[in-house]
């Protein structure tokens, strides 16, 4: 009957059930059990060879019953009917199998139910393995380790976490963990460990731990992960807290000096930065910060922000109650006149005691509340213009390397900000003076692109070339098209030298005007944008300029023409003069008139070469050519000029070669370049005439030992009237012996130039076209 039941219950169990009868002998004791019932689940959970026990005696199938203490413990239920449960491991083909056994009496014998529990042990055995290895692992990591219960109690910290927190275990264990997160991440990390615990996900967040021994906030990542066993179940968390303080303030760091670099860099203003940088400064890496301008004597709150708003009258308080005194030897004004950053990590009662002055300030200070301190300059072109200070109050950061290192950078920025709006503000003030004399119409400006587009210009522009503005604008007229052929030649010179050098000194030229005429001008060019080659051009008309000169050739040409006429009849009198005293033998008055003879001769020329530069001025010079021996000709002016003179001219050198030109004119340029070099070279005692050719031309050089000529003036000494200043008291003369050779020689196809050193001599050379010579084109 029993069994019918124990069968029903136990047939379809995925338990293992056995039924056990016991054996007594004449005397009552227990001698053995025997199996009576097996269920399905039994006989699949037992090894092969114990399946099919019913009907068999305990110890013949098992006789080490007896000694494993098996039988004894199924005798005791049944005489005592005391339920037990016991886990045992048998040795199945060398591999361990466990099986949880629980025994009841049943009848005289004992009812065993039981399972094969073998999985569940080894995955507890590898857990605890697994715990004791995790356990050695976080002791010897860095980070700090923390492994709960699936509940998310706290069992386990490693010992990096007892020596960081300064706490017990009994301290940190459960809701303890809130005395060491930081107060403004509690209630994040809080909702993020209950959302994990509640579901299962791993997490990862930052927060500020509380080190047990600075009193100091520190930045951690932290990680949890849920450890789960082969049925996916969660058996522990294990989390870790990674130090990531330096790197997360380095981030801040750099993420505030990006911001603040964007700020300071979009606008002009930078007083209106300088307030928001400040602004920006406290909401990433300090409590209070205060931007001082300097300015050599006073020192000015440009911008102050404060964690606490509040607080920001208390600042302004203090600076009222304590102005500064600069010749204070810490704090502030010794960075203002140092330039050196200084930093105080942490300030002390006794630091801040030893400054105060009164009472009041005490409060003041101790109002604000200071716990660390950096103050670093603001430097703009080596000069000291302010300075940052950086105060931590509550929060209990300390500044330390790193923050320094941020702040001078953040100081570089705002004297680069500060830079930059002082260069914009010089702009703004030149390109006003600009505008003013671009609008005063007192000269001629012009914007003009590099491909000669005119971009705008002033209206004393459009008058000197007699366009309206709008005509110009559609017929977009260039640049180039105003310039006449002639000038092109020292266009294209200039506007090289413009992209060289970025400036192309003023020149003369003209430009055709609208209705043909052509007006002279003068014009300076300024490169704005060595990108786009833009620049801008200053005109000035020379129209009154160039009529005076004309006017001014105009009365040298009558001038010399009027005194050449008498001249010419003195000259000619002195002649006869001279006969008539030669012929009454006067030797005295002989003299004296040969005298005379001498300088008319000299005034004569003079009045020649004027005559010659009006010639050259109205384009009237005329040439009669003819071929000549070069070596002749230069052999002819040296003994022309020999006898006038106590220096020596040594002709070195002597070449074949014809040229094609004015003899007497050729002869005027080289008794030019002698008398020249024999009069500025007082002290000199030769002057040494070399001639030479290439392919193309000949060359003569003429090289004296006299005064020289500076570099500045040797490009001038060719134009009209011009002399060296220096020297034009000591030596007379008019200015114009070069003008004219220089013409002779350029309208002979040849070039003139010089080499010069001062105080050491000049050499001369002028080149001449060879007639047969190859042409250079
Ligand atoms: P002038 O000699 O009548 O002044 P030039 O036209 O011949 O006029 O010369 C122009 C200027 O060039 C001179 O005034 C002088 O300053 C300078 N000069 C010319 N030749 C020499 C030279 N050989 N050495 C030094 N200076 C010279």
């Amino acid at each position: 009957m029993h069994d019918t039941i124990w069968k029903q219950i136990h047939d379809n169990s995925s338990e293992g059930f056995a039924l056990l009868e016991s054996i007594r002998n004449e005397f009552g004791e227990i001698i053995d059990f025997t199996w009576v019932y097996m269920n399905a689940a039994g006989e699949k959970i037992l090894p092969p060879n114990r399946r099919g026990l019913t009907g068999k005696k305990l110890l013949d199938v098992s006789s080490r019953s007896k000694e494993n203490g098996i039988f004894d413990e199924y005798v005791k239920v049944t005489e005592t009917a005391e339920t037990s449960t016991c886990e045992r491991m048998y040795s199945i083909d060398n591999s361990p199998m466990w099986i949880r056994t629980i025994i009841v009496k049943v009848n005289d014998g004992i009812g065993i139910t039981f399972s094969d529990i073998t999985l569940q042990k080894k995955l507890e055995l590898q857990l605890r393995e697994n715990e004791s290895y995790l356990r050695s692992i976080t002791e010897s990591i860095p980070q700090l380790v923390w492994i709960t219960r699936p509940d998310g109690y706290h069992e386990y910290f490693n010992s990096r976490w007892y020596d960081y927190t300064s706490t017990s275990y009994d301290e940190t264990k459960g809701e303890g963990w809130n005395k060491i997160l930081h107060p403004d991440d509690q209630e994040n990390a809080w909702r993020v460990w209950t959302h994990s615990l509640q579901t299962g996900e791993s997490y990862e967040i930052e927060y500020r731990l509380l080190n047990g021994k600075t009193k100091e906030y520190r930045w951690f990542l932290a990680r949890a992960l849920p450890i789960r066993n082969d049925n996916n179940e969660i058996v522990r968390w294990f989390g870790t807290c990674t130090d990531i303080h330096e790197q997360k303030v380095t981030y801040e760091s750099q993420l505030f000096l990006a911001e603040a670099s964007k700020l300071l860099s979009s606008v002009f203003d930078y007083r209106k930065a300088l307030q928001k940088v400040s602004q920006l400064a406290v909401d990433h890496v300090t409590d209070w910060i205060s931007i001082e301008l300097f300015d050599g004597t006073e020192v000015e709150l440009a911008a102050v922000a404060h964690k606490d708003p509040n607080k920001i009258k208390w600042a302004k308080q203090l600076r009222k109650e304590s102005p500064i005194d600069l010749g204070q030897k810490s704090g502030l004004p010794e960075v203002l006149r140092t330039g050196k950053p200084i930093l105080y990590p942490l300030i002390t009662e006794q630091m801040i005691q030893s400054v105060v002055k009164t009472e009041k300030e005490l409060l003041l200070i101790q109002e604000i509340g200071f716990t660390s301190l950096m103050i670093v300059p603001i430097v703009v072109s080596k000069k000291t213009v302010g300075a940052v200070q950086f105060v931590s109050t509550s929060s209990k950061r300390q500044f330390g390397k790193n923050d320094l290192q941020m702040a001078e950078e953040f100081a570089g920025r705002i004297g680069l900000s500060i830079q930059s709006s002082m260069y914009y503000e010089e702009i703004v003030q030149r390109d006003k003076q600009l505008q003013v004399l671009y609008d005063s119409n007192l000269i001629g400006v012009s914007y003009v692109k590099a491909n000669g587009t005119v971009l705008s210009a002033n209206n004393a522009f459009f008058a000197l070339v007699g366009y309206t503005r709008q005509e110009f604008e559609r017929k977009n007229i260039k640049w180039q098209s105003l310039i006449p052929l002639e000038y092109s030649e020292i266009e294209a010179k200039k506007t090289k030298e413009l992209y060289e050098t970025g400036i192309a000194t003023p020149f003369e030229k003209e430009y055709i005007r609208k209705d043909g005429s052509q007006v002279p001008v003068i014009v300076g060019k300024t490169l704005i944008n060595k990108k786009t080659g833009d620049y801008v051009a200053f005109i000035l008309d020379i129209t009154e300029r160039k009529k005076l000169e004309a006017r001014k050739d105009e009365f040298i040409g009558i001038a010399s023409h009027e005194l050449k006429t008498p001249l010419t009849s003195i000259k000619g009198y002195v002649q006869i003069l001279e006969r008539i005293i030669k012929e009454m033998g006067d030797e005295k008055a002989r003299a004296l008139v040969s005298k005379t003879n001498i300088y008319i001769d000299k005034l004569d020329s003079l009045i020649v070469d004027l005559l010659d530069v009006s010639k050259i001025q109205a384009g009237k010079i005329q040439f009669s050519l003819e071929k000549l021996d070069i070596s002749e000709l230069v052999k002819e002016s040296v003994s022309a000029i020999q006898p006038t003179t106590q220096h020596k001219i040594s002709l070195k050198s002597k070449i074949k070669g014809l040229v094609e030109g004015d003899r007497q004119r050729l002869e005027q340029v080289l008794a030019n370049l002698l008398t020249n070099a024999i009069k500025y070279s007082p002290k000199g005692k030769e002057v040494i005439v070399n001639i030479s050719r290439d392919e193309s031309f000949v060359y003569v050089h003429v090289q004296d030992f006299g005064i020289g000529i500076e570099e500045q003036y040797q490009k001038l000494l060719f134009q009209r009237f011009y002399r060296v200043e220096a020297s034009s008291r000591q030596f007379s003369g008019l200015g114009i012996g070069l003008y004219i050779s220089s013409e002779i020689i350029t309208r002979h196809g040849g070039k003139i130039w010089l080499d010069s050193v001062s105080g050491v001599g000049s050499t001369f050379h002028f080149s001449l076209p060879l007639v047969n010579g190859k042409k250079i084109v």
